[in-house]
């Protein structure tokens, strides 16, 4: 990464909307995972999530897109109440999900599964050309590969449309879960410019990671979770110099 944000509260823009939850609690079945988390992002804001294996990191993300219902708490994008709306709903409001794992379809081409991610608003389907155009130009390499089956892309390259897919629904919001599991060094620095120009677009990002390095290097505020419950928030900067978050999570 060249250089970082650097900056305690991003610019004034009519791109971004507000994420916020409150007292949020949510679970598999009868397994309780969240507690009572509590976090936000302004409007244009990047906030980073941090913390180990199983603290909850994709629950909340999954509770925000409605695929895991709370059992309490409430999440407003942009003022509108989305707690336990269903997905479809949250994204045609501006809610953008890049998933863990990515979950493209891997028997359709890269051009079908950006196609999709501009079907579930009509605002979206609108100005999908236009949009089409934004994403290959930050992702140059989609164009290149526009035709050949996602599956048999490499794993950089299939987070890029995983990205690319979510942006084709014209979020306000974009919510991103471990972009860089399992890509290489350049890899994840293109992947994590091309967050970077997104969100200097206006849209507002929220990321999960477990490169807490460059997360919070890149982040104007940040969130460790622990055991389902925030424990910490700050600054990128001022949790990087933290001496507990890094004895924690950069083994210094
Ligand atoms: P990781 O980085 O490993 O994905 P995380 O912070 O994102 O961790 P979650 O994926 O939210 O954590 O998982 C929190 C807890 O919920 C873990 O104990 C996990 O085993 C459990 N869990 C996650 N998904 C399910 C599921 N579909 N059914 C049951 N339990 C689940």
């Amino acid at each position: 990464m060249t250089d970082t944000l650097n900056r305690t509260a991003p610019a004034a823009n009519d791109v971004g909307q507000e994420l916020r939850i409150e007292g949020l609690a949510a679970g598999y079945g009868k397994v309780q995972v969240l507690w009572d988390v509590s976090l936000h992002a302004a409007p244009g804001e990047f906030v980073a999530v941090i913390g180990a294996n199983g603290a909850g990191k994709t629950t909340t993300l999954r509770a925000v897109s409605g695929v895991v219902k709370p059992s309490a708490g409430r999440i407003t994008l942009g003022g509108v109440d989305i707690t336990r709306a269903e997905p479809s709903r949250v994204v045609a409001l501006g809610l953008g999900h890049v998933p863990e794992g990515r979950e493209l379809f891997p028997h359709m081409t890269v051009r079908e599964n950006l196609d999709l991610g501009a079907a579930m608003s009509a605002a979206a389907r609108a100005r999908a050309a236009e949009t089409l155009g934004e994403v290959y130009a930050l992702f140059p390499r989609l164009q290149e590969r526009a035709g050949q089956l996602a599956g048999t892309l490499s794993g950089g390259e299939q987070q890029m449309v995983a990205v690319g897919r979510a942006l084709m629904a014209c979020p306000s919001v974009l919510v991103v879960d471990e972009p860089s599991l399992g890509l290489s060094p350049l890899m994840t620095q293109t992947v994590f410019e091309a967050l970077k120009a997104v969100n200097a677009q206006g849209v507002t990002v929220v990321l999960v990671e477990q490169n807490v390095n460059l997360s919070l290097k890149l982040a104007h505020r940040a969130y460790v979770l622990e055991n389902g419950q925030v424990v910490k928030e700050g600054t990128g900067a001022a949790l990087l110099a933290d001496p507990a978050v890094r004895e924690a999570y950069l083994a210094l």
